[in-house]
């Protein structure tokens, strides 16, 4: 077994949508990004790649590649899922904590949960998805951004003659 962790922020602006966990969540600000810049999604693409061994979700899709600018974020997780099925590894768990002082977020927790759950391939259950705020402090508190940390625990399918290089 294996664990590897993500870490994302990205930062909050004017006329872009708010996507988080594949979710488009009305608000007044979206995300600035290459991508849809979905910090949650991004998180949990670093935590897999981290447990496989696999670098980090810059390496595998830049932003100067063209053809990840305004992707679903969730596109690039099931990308990331393919790489990480390749080194024959399966997903056991993740454990997630979104941090944003607004908006709101526990109406779409359930339907992120389950869209990070099937593009991975893994029981909702095992997609957990807490949320916190930072009191008003500092760079999340002040609204000028919103990050996300992802934990995630992977498992070789066959023990032998599989571990990655
Ligand atoms: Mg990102």
């Amino acid at each position: 077994m294996r664990i590897g962790i993500g870490y994302d922020v990205h930062r909050l602006t004017e006329r872009r949508k708010l996507v988080l966990g594949g979710v488009a969540i009305p608000f007044e600000k979206g995300l600035l990004g290459h991508s849809d810049a979905d910090v949650l999604v991004h998180a949990v693409c670093d935590a897999l790649l981290g447990a496989a061994g696999l670098g980090d979700i810059g390496m595998h899709f830049p932003d100067t590649d063209p053809e990840y600018k305004d992707i679903s974020s969730i596109k690039i997780l099931a990308k990331t899922y393919e790489l990480v099925s390749s080194k024959n590894f399966k997903i056991m768990n993740l454990d997630s904590t979104i941090f944003a002082d607004a908006p709101k977020l526990s109406p779409y927790r359930e339907a992120m949960q389950k869209n990070i759950a099937r593009t991975i391939e893994i029981e909702p259950a095992c997609v957990n998805i807490k949320a916190t705020t930072f009191e008003g402090l500092g760079m999340i508190g002040k609204g000028e951004g919103i990050g996300a940390m992802c934990v995630v625990l992977i498992q070789l399918r066959e023990k032998k003659n599989n571990y990655p290089d």
